[in-house]
């Protein structure tokens, strides 16, 4: 464990003296009104449906909290932040605007070079690497770890993997945050050895060679895998006792089966006897993003015209969230308010095939009834919901003036 004069997780308590910037730089208004209404706004032809849960977890509300709590704690000191604290860049810009220092990853890991001993450094609420957390526990400096709990949690069912000399086979982005720094806790046990698949299509790569179907064989599976496995992997040894773990924002119904189906791979290779033995597998999708997912699919079962999706286009529950949708009904995810032109009549989003931003014209059907579904990645704020609502409703010419 790090000193514990200089390594902090349970804020200082200062909530009392944030809460008023905090509700100042995040609560929305319109987003209350949509509460109070059962999530539901009608102005004119136009119904607004916002999805039950949506927009800040409580991880996120955590690590902001505790970010401001960190300023108004240190108002002389350097305090940098290691990377984003969420994916959420108006979160991220206020942060800078309080004069917080966003450091830069590198290829080992975040560069701390200029961070000296009587300066504060933040872990975000994805947490760091093992690596990470070393380097600065040796530097001395001042840590705020605001990694969420169940990030935490998922962290302890890898590292008990390693323990028991399973690989962790996680279900994630392998250069997302997250994943990394929980792909880092195999680290506590030598020869502690991690996977990291994308989606159903890689897991299907592990199938194959488990189940000695793989076409290449070894060398073209690790060239195809290498960089998102430990360094020492080798598919040939690694991939006979495995413990499934997810990123905790990933789609939940692909990381359950994905969970599934490499169990019966196990068992189909070599029997379930040795499935039981040498495979393991635990949901660790944190319930907040199970609730959004939930609730979005709740809100497609109503008929809607289009489902708009709020969130930063690095943040992965909102991605998620946005091809849940897209298989139910025409799906913008835009990164905030601004992503909409009433003007124009544009619309500029994160197109989910190519992971590219695009911008349509004439996306809002402007003719009878519309139904239009809202709904919110974990790190959005309200205010970006409620700025987005009140674009919409002007894309048809309505002000939003005319009903708060
Ligand atoms: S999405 Fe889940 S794991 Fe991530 S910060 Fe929010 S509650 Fe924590």
């Amino acid at each position: 464990m790090a000193d514990e004069s200089t390594y902090y997780r349970k804020g200082f308590g200062l909530k009392a003296e944030v809460q008023q910037t905090l509700t100042a730089d995040y609560d929305g208004r319109l987003v209350d009104l949509l509460l109070a209404r059962d999530h539901t706004l009608i102005a004119g032809p136009v119904t607004i449906r916002l999805a039950k849960e949506f927009g800040f977890c409580y991880g996120v509300e955590r690590a902001v909290e505790y970010a401001y709590q960190t300023r108004a704690k240190f108002p002389e000191r350097r305090i940098f932040l290691a990377g984003e604290i969420i994916h959420n860049p108006h979160v991220n810009a206020k942060l800078k605007e309080m004069g917080i220092i966003f450091l830069a990853p590198s290829a080992t890991g975040f560069d701390y070079t200029q961070v000296a001993k009587e300066d504060v450094v933040i872990l975000p609420a994805f947490g760091v690497t093992i690596h990470d957390f070393e380097t600065l526990r040796a530097l001395g400096c001042i840590m705020v770890d605001t990694t969420c709990g169940s990030v935490l949690n998922v962290w302890k069912r890898v590292e008990v993997y390693a323990r028991d000399g399973f690989t962790s086979l996680i279900h994630g982005k392998y250069y997302h945050e997250e994943t990394r720094a929980t792909a880092s806790q195999v680290e506590k046990y030598p020869g502690g050895t991690y996977l990291v698949v994308r989606d159903m299509a890689q897991a299907e790569d592990v199938m194959a060679y488990i189940e000695g179907r793989f076409e290449g064989g070894r060398e073209v599976f690790l060239t195809k895998y290498r960089h998102a496995a430990s360094p020492h992997f080798d598919p040939d040894l690694h991939l006979k006792r495995i413990g499934v773990a997810n990123q905790t924002t990933m789609l939940a119904r692909e990381s359950l089966a994905i969970g599934e189906a490499v169990g019966q791979s196990m068992a189909r290779a070599h029997g379930e006897a040795y499935r039981a033995e040498n495979f393991r597998t635990f949901d660790t999708i944190c319930s907040a993003t199970q609730d959004r997912q939930d609730a979005v699919n709740t809100l497609l079962t109503e008929p809607l015209d289009v489902m708009v999706v709020i969130g930063g286009y690095n943040s992965s529950n909102t991605i998620s969230l946005a091809a849940l949708c897209s298989e139910q009904v025409r799906t913008y995810h835009i990164e905030d308010a601004l992503g909409i032109d009433p003007a124009r009549g544009t619309i500029r989003y994160r197109d989910l095939a190519n992971g590219q931003e695009a911008e349509e014209g004439g996306w809002f059907p402007m003719e009878g009834v519309v139904r239009v579904g809202v709904t919110a990645g974990a790190s959005t704020p309200n205010n970006k919901i409620g700025e987005t609502v009140a674009r919409i409703l002007a894309t048809c010419g309505i002000d939003v003036a005319s009903i708060l």
